[in-house]
């Protein structure tokens, strides 16, 4: 029937409608990883987007809303995104800026990147007080001549100059590089600001301190016999040199002989033969059920050896990721899945001990710098410790970011203030421990792995965090963002922390049958 052909046709007719974008939204800077459209228009319009005028992407799709998403964008992606909605009536266009982050700094030492301004009053400070100080001396002088050598302040003779040598306890060589006085540098309780002109490395200034608590006296390093150690196999490589699995005699009064794992300094240079003796001095006086022990030291010959309880599971980064879904085990040389996947519980129980080792080191007044996985120790039963001081930056090299000659950063675990100024306080400890959570959910993943290390510093420098683990409960994932949060005053504090992760865990009862 021909008036039945002129309907459908005025009722298509009358349903075609030329494209038009009705929404393209900026992304907003740090937060949004996607650009938001809408578009309109019968026949459905085929979407193109252009970045800086070249196709980036064509849209064959019934979608008239959606968003353009990108994965971690960083100042690269920056720029003008235009899209363009066609269908045969015709044609619309729209452009809107995307702009991800800011082009970030160049990391070099702390001296380089605080601003001149600051650079410049420091030195007019600097300059004031030593001609504020010269005045004084002549000034003190012309008394103590004039009046004799019996001042009103009860001083006899000339004003003494402190020595740190003296005021060791430690049988160990000394450590006083003569740049640091003990006990002068931190800032506050817990803050420790270090000027890096001075020293070529970071250094954790705590290892400049003759023990970890200047009030308190330091232990003795002990000191072992080698020939009451015999190496069995090499367990892994170190910064300092190989690491072995041994057998140790007359080390505990109960047993004859008991497996430890040794760290060995070959051919030492003067410098390393120094880190080693800070390294023996801070953790003979670091003793919590969850840092791993220390024995003590061997240094009657060649290589220097530092003896340490033996854990059985190694690294609880190589431990997460041979616990995960991605782990192979081979029998017969073909791979096969692994049953032993960590649960939740059980990752819950890692962070809460790792968590406990801080709460003892924040209790000492120790700023470790490099809370990571791959500096933690896994032991019978799931016990985990915080197990390396400084020694770990060889096998795992790509965790660490080289500033200028030899400085070295955990970038990825570092907060912005760490990562800027060089701050490193018991609150960027806090937020390293975030990292470790994301890696405990992740079974052992590099944090921001697809991401290089100049990357890396421009999304953590302005505010983005990592996403959530796939296998993240909510209440784990707020705990991450509570430990990254932008001022250090306003993240979780780490008892508060433990407190969070006891109450998860008895929600969720703990079941270590993976492990013998
Ligand atoms: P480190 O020098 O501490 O980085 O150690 C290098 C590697 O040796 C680690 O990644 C561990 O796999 C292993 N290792 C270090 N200390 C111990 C220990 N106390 N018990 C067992 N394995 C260890």
């Amino acid at each position: 029937d021909p008036n039945i052909i002129v309907f459908w046709w005025c009722c298509y007719l009358l349903f075609l409608v030329p494209p038009s974008i009705v929404k393209l939204k900026e992304p907003e800077r740090r937060h949004d990883t996607c650009i938001e459209f809408t578009v309109r228009g019968s026949p459905h319009p085929t979407l193109q987007w252009f970045y800086k005028d070249k196709v980036l992407l064509i849209h064959m799709t019934d979608y008239i809303e959606g968003c353009l998403t990108f994965k971690n964008p960083t100042h690269h992606n920056n720029g003008n995104y235009t899209l363009k909605a066609t269908n045969y009536l015709g044609e619309a266009t729209s452009t809107v800026y995307g702009h991800f982050l800011n082009k970030p700094f160049d990391v070099t030492p702390t001296a380089e990147t605080q601003k001149p301004e600051d650079h410049t009053f420091g030195v007019t400070m600097a300059v004031c007080l030593a001609v504020f100080a010269c005045v004084m001396l002549v000034v003190l002088f012309f008394f103590i001549n004039k009046y004799g050598r019996h001042s009103k302040f009860g001083m006899k003779g000339p004003v003494a100059v402190i020595s740190g040598e003296e005021d060791s306890a430690s049988p160990l060589h000394h450590v006083n590089h003569g740049i640091f006085s003990p006990c002068t540098l931190e800032a506050g309780p817990d803050t420790v600001v270090i000027g890096m002109t001075q020293i070529p490395v970071i250094e954790n200034p705590q290892y400049f301190r003759h023990g970890h608590n200047c009030n308190k006296p330091t232990a003795y390093v002990q000191h072992i016999k080698r020939r009451d150690i015999i190496l069995k196999r090499e367990l892994g490589e170190g910064a300092f040199g190989k690491v072995f699995l041994a057998e140790c005699y007359n080390l505990s009064p109960t047993k004859d002989k008991m497996l430890v794992a040794v760290k060995t300094l070959k051919d030492p240079t003067l410098a390393a033969r120094k880190d080693f003796q800070r390294e023996a001095e801070l953790l003979t006086n670091l003793q919590h059920e969850h840092i791993v022990k220390f024995y003590g030291v061997c240094v009657d010959g060649d290589p220097l050896i530092m003896v340490f309880e033996y854990m059985k599971h190694g690294d609880l980064n190589k431990f997460l990721r041979a616990h995960g879904p991605d782990a192979m085990i081979l029998v017969d040389g073909q791979p096969l899945q692994t049953s032993g996947e960590l649960g939740l519980s059980q990752m819950l129980h890692i962070a809460s001990q790792i968590a406990g080792g801080m709460i003892y080191l924040a209790s000492q007044h120790f700023v470790h710098r490099d809370l990571a996985t791959r500096n933690c120790l896994v032991g019978n039963g799931l016990l985990v410790k915080i197990g390396d001081f400084g020694m770990s930056r060889d096998i795992y090299s790509t965790d660490y970011y080289r500033v200028g000659g030899h400085t070295m950063l955990p970038i990825r675990w570092m907060p912005p203030e760490s990562i800027m100024y060089r701050k490193f306080t018991t609150e960027s400890d806090v937020w390293s421990f975030g990292v470790i959570l994301w890696e405990i959910f992740t079974y052992g993943k590099q944090p921001w792995f697809q991401l290089a290390n100049n990357e890396v510093i421009e999304c953590i420098t302005q505010g983005r965090v990592l996403e959530r683990p796939q296998l993240c409960p909510k209440e784990v994932y707020d705990m991450m963002l509570g430990c990254w949060q932008r001022e250090p005053q306003q993240r979780l504090n780490i008892k508060d922390i433990q407190k969070m992760l006891f109450t998860l865990m008895k929600a969720t009862p703990v079941y270590l049958d993976i492990l013998g």
